[in-house]
């Protein structure tokens, strides 16, 4: 059987998705053979539904759980920490806050506040841009938005308001109220445009990033009560609203995603598609690749708008998203392999 080479996104078309354009629609036609035969080999209705409930039973007794989960929080926590104790004790570890800061002297700048500051100063600075290029390669490696979920503390405090979010929503007593993605675009183009114009770094001012940094260093201040309002619009109103709709670092960050070689990776071999890991995730879209049909590859990388959180990957009954660092870690049944097998066999001998 002819098979259609197997495609892999393209620069513009990741662009495209993390500034707002949907999945499904561009990619449909693009399924490979090899695909094809793999999705019609998949187990169906009654089948999919006594297999899914030996996983969850298995996935009730299996320790650590939320394995990313708990790696993430302690990393946010200690980095977050660790500005805090240097200050405190004047030591020379990591020193100012997540905006600007120097790690065992080094400078260290955040992607998104050194491209308000040029816009704002309208000049080159060196040390910033020193800050800049480390900042820059560190999160090629570790993957452009990995800052969002393992650095960011709204992103944690974000987590816990989504979290009452959602125990209101299942009582019926709040319901999301979701966007079209294209907003944060617009508010990129607006922030960007805004510290030109002005002179000063205009979304510094109302980021719940360093609001929330400075505050846990320097002491908090009643800026914070900006914090609070937005955690209560996520709350009472949009399920994780500002970091969905309006944050330009993530979108800065997730540019830097697009190069980076640390990914998450989608097998569709054992995948049931029963959307487990779309409820759990952030941006839910770079998940589009898990329904059913919509995978134009048998291992298909998420998308740059992708957190690395690892809540998918802790959550999949099937062990089908995976992390991994490109050209290091070994895929999962690797593309190159022969003909696809019976999935409906190959399930069976997994799970045993
Ligand atoms: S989108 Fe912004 S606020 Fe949300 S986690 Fe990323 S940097 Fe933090
Ligand atoms: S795809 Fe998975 S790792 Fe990426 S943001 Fe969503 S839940 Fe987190």
């Amino acid at each position: 059987m002819s098979d259609k080479k197997q495609k892999k996104p393209g620069f513009f078309y990741c662009v495209g998705l993390m500034l707002g354009k949907s999945v499904s629609k561009t990619l449909k036609n693009d399924i490979s053979e090899r695909v094809i035969q793999i999705y019609e080999n998949k187990p169906k209705g009654a089948e999919v539904i006594k297999l899914l409930k030996a996983e969850k039973a298995k996935e009730k007794n299996r320790k650590n759980k939320n394995k990313w989960r708990n790696r993430r929080w302690g990393t946010l926590l200690f980095i977050n920490l660790l500005f805090v104790v240097s200050y405190f004790f004047d030591m020379s570890v990591l020193e100012g806050a997540l905006t600007a800061s120097r790690f065992m002297g080094f400078h260290m700048a955040d992607l998104n506040s050194a491209l308000q500051i040029t816009l704002a100063s309208k000049m080159i600075l060196i040390n910033l841009v020193i800050g800049f290029v480390t900042v820059l390669i560190m999160w090629i490696i570790f993957g452009g938005r990995t800052f969002c979920s393992w650095v960011c503390p709204y992103h944690l405090i974000a987590e816990f308001a989504e979290f009452i979010h959602l125990k209101l929503a299942q009582k019926g007593i709040v319901s999301d109220h979701a966007f079209n993605r294209k907003v944060r675009t617009v508010f990129y183009i607006v922030f960007l445009l805004l510290a030109f114009l002005t002179g000063y770094t205009v979304f510094e001012v109302i980021s719940p990033t360093g609001i929330l940094s400075r505050a846990l260093i320097y002491g908090p201040t009643f800026v914070l009560l900006w914090v609070v309002f937005l955690l209560m619009i996520e709350i009472l109103y949009s399920r994780r609203m500002w970091c969905r709709y309006v944050c330009p670092i993530g979108l800065t960050y997730g540019f830097v995603g697009i190069f980076s070689i640390f990914r998450v990776n989608y097998n569709i071999n054992d995948c049931l598609h029963e959307g487990d890991c779309r409820k759990v995730c952030l941006v839910p879209h770079v998940l589009e690749w898990t329904i059913k049909n919509r995978s134009f590859n048998e291992n298909q990388e998420l998308g740059p708008d992708c957190t690395r959180c690892g809540a998918c990957v802790d959550i999949c009954p099937t062990n089908s998203l995976t992390f991994k660092f490109k050209g290091i870690s070994r895929e999962k049944y690797p593309c190159n392999d022969p003909e696809p097998k019976n999935n409906k066999q190959k399930i069976k001998v997994d799970k045993k």
